[in-house]
């Protein structure tokens, strides 16, 4: 009799630690759509926040409750009660809620930071568990900077949350300081020397600043761990988080090796890497595992032959195992809404009837400019529906003059939400340093550009060419895209809507004080 596979639980954070990251925040409906795509990709566990952390985050896990039926929705919240009241109260409303309460327990956070003794953290951590219980049954516990606490306090500290009634107990390694095989140690010990470890779920958590973060989740695999906590495109603060697609792709492929399996559909995974990139506006590099653009290009160099004969001789997974297609010619000018909307399901887009209008008619138009479309210019065009915001300025047009020995200049016009219709003028470095510039002396907000990315989205002359940029006021940063035929133009779309996503974050009163961190 064959043995049955042990189910590893993916605990995505994507919209809690990812969103953390400087530069990653999402607005309520982009992380609507990120949540159904986790569903759709099988995900056990969507973390949808940290309700505590502003009144927005509440309302996006309150939201995503209300959306998915079936990965269970967790909440985030330090042990203390305001947190664990705030989390409850945010996942009510979900079919599957779960609340992860955390408090580090290292030497050097609890010296430092929480300036409490063993004794100290070891009774918050019980109290924050039952706390908890008071709104679910499933509770996680995470024990901040496991991997640097030292071994016997961890133990005891584990027992105990399992004692009080926590179903998960994730042992972090908050910092990515761990290494492989200290790691698994780590995750073997508590296996073995935990009493009541057999009741509760063992879950790890790693960061990727040293480049191990899968590595060390795959180690605590091997070493008896059933949940992993992972990002899609790895995603997150400093060097990210463990890679949902890598660690996942790996389990997979190797199953030889670890005999586990997910319920990932992995053929989800690059509309999820696709979706994630463009919402965040953060480009998945080239060479990136899995996802990345090359990952599967076997087509150039001298692997080309050996494939060519036989695909497993440099082949270790098929690019329709993630979902991946190539640059399909799918569309032309005389395709019709119908056409349009299957092709967007099959891309994993949903739009509701008028997001599809107002994005099948700029298909439309670029229909006209541009003869052959790509799934990559669709999923371009969809992008921008998805990530707007209110449009208080709205870019009405433009007129740029440059060359050799003459000073770029700049003349733009925007409609400015309950103003009406302005006009300014800038000289600036380049024409789209003097857009930028005439757009700021009309909309009073001066911005810096911190980033500026272009890329062309598919091939030939006529392609579209993509731009992301982020700027910074106020120490706030926000990032935008936008595709376009014309880059100058893509440039002048992009910057109002960073400019609009940042009016959006002044007009909610930006929030005072430092926001409570997540692990
Ligand atoms: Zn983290």
């Amino acid at each position: 009799m064959m043995k049955k596979a042990k189910r590893i639980a993916i605990f995505d954070t994507t919209l809690r630690d990812g969103e953390q990251a400087p530069g990653c925040s999402m607005t309520l409906d982009e992380k609507i759509m990120v949540a159904q795509q986790l569903e759709r990709l099988g995900v056990d566990v969507i973390e949808a926040g940290f309700p505590i952390a502003s009144p927005g985050d509440f309302e996006s896990v309150r939201a995503i409750c209300k959306v998915v039926k079936e990965p269970v929705v967790a909440g985030l919240a330090r042990c203390v009660k305001v947190d664990i009241d705030r989390a409850g109260e945010a996942i009510a409303g979900a079919a599957k809620g779960r609340i992860h309460v955390f408090l580090a327990t290292s030497k050097i956070h609890r010296q430092h930071k929480l300036k409490m003794d063993r004794k100290e953290v070891l009774k918050r951590a019980v109290e924050g568990v039952k706390m908890a219980l008071s709104y679910t049954a499933d509770v996680e516990f995470s024990a901040e900077d496991a991997a640097r606490t030292e071994p016997d306090f961890l133990r005891e500290v584990v027992e105990a949350v399992i004692e009080a009634g926590a179903t998960t107990v994730n042992v972090p390694d908050s910092v990515g300081y761990a290494v492989p095989e200290q790691y698994g140690e780590m995750v073997a010990m508590l296996m073995s020397e935990v009493g009541n470890v057999a009741r509760a779920v063992i879950s790890v958590h790693c960061h990727n600043d040293l480049g191990m973060a899968v590595a060390n989740s795959l180690a605590a695999v091997r070493a008896g761990a059933r949940q992993v906590e992972c990002t899609v495109n790895g995603l997150g603060e400093r060097a990210g988080n463990c890679a949902l697609e890598e660690v996942v792709m790996a389990l997979k492929t190797r199953a030889d090796l670890y005999g586990v399996e997910t319920g990932i559909r992995t053929q989800q995974i690059m509309n999820a890497s696709r979706l994630v990139s463009s919402v965040t506006g953060i480009h998945v590099p080239p060479n990136k595992a899995v996802v990345g653009g090359n990952a599967f290009a076997h087509e150039a160099g001298i692997h080309q032959d050996g494939v060519l004969k036989e695909k497993t001789t440099y082949e270790i997974m098929r690019p329709q195992d993630i979902g991946l297609e190539r640059n399909t010619l799918v569309m032309g000018k005389h395709s019709g809404r119908h056409a349009f909307r299957q092709r967007l399901e099959e891309l994993g887009i949903h739009l509701d009837d008028e997001r599809l209008d107002h994005a099948f008619d700029q298909f439309k138009r670029l229909a006209d400019k541009k003869k052959d479309i790509y799934d990559e210019d669709i999923e371009a065009l969809v992008r921008e529906e998805v990530e707007a915001v209110p449009e208080t300025f709205k870019l009405i047009g433009f007129h740029v003059t440059s060359g050799v020995g003459v000073t770029p200049t700049a003349t733009v016009t925007v409609e400015v939400a309950g103003e009406g219709v302005k006009t300014d003028a800038a000289i600036g470095d380049g024409p789209i340093d003097a857009v930028c510039r005439a757009v700021d002396r009309i909309t009073g907000i001066p911005c810096q550009l911190q980033d500026y990315a272009i890329r062309a989205i598919t091939v030939g002359k006529d392609a579209m060419g993509e731009v992301t940029l982020e700027i910074r006021s106020n120490g706030r940063r926000e990032r935008a895209r936008a595709a376009k035929t014309d880059i100058i133009e893509a440039s002048a779309v992009a910057y109002v809507s960073a400019v609009n996503r940042l009016y959006q974050w002044i007009s909610a009163g930006k929030p005072k004080g430092e926001k409570p961190h997540g692990m």
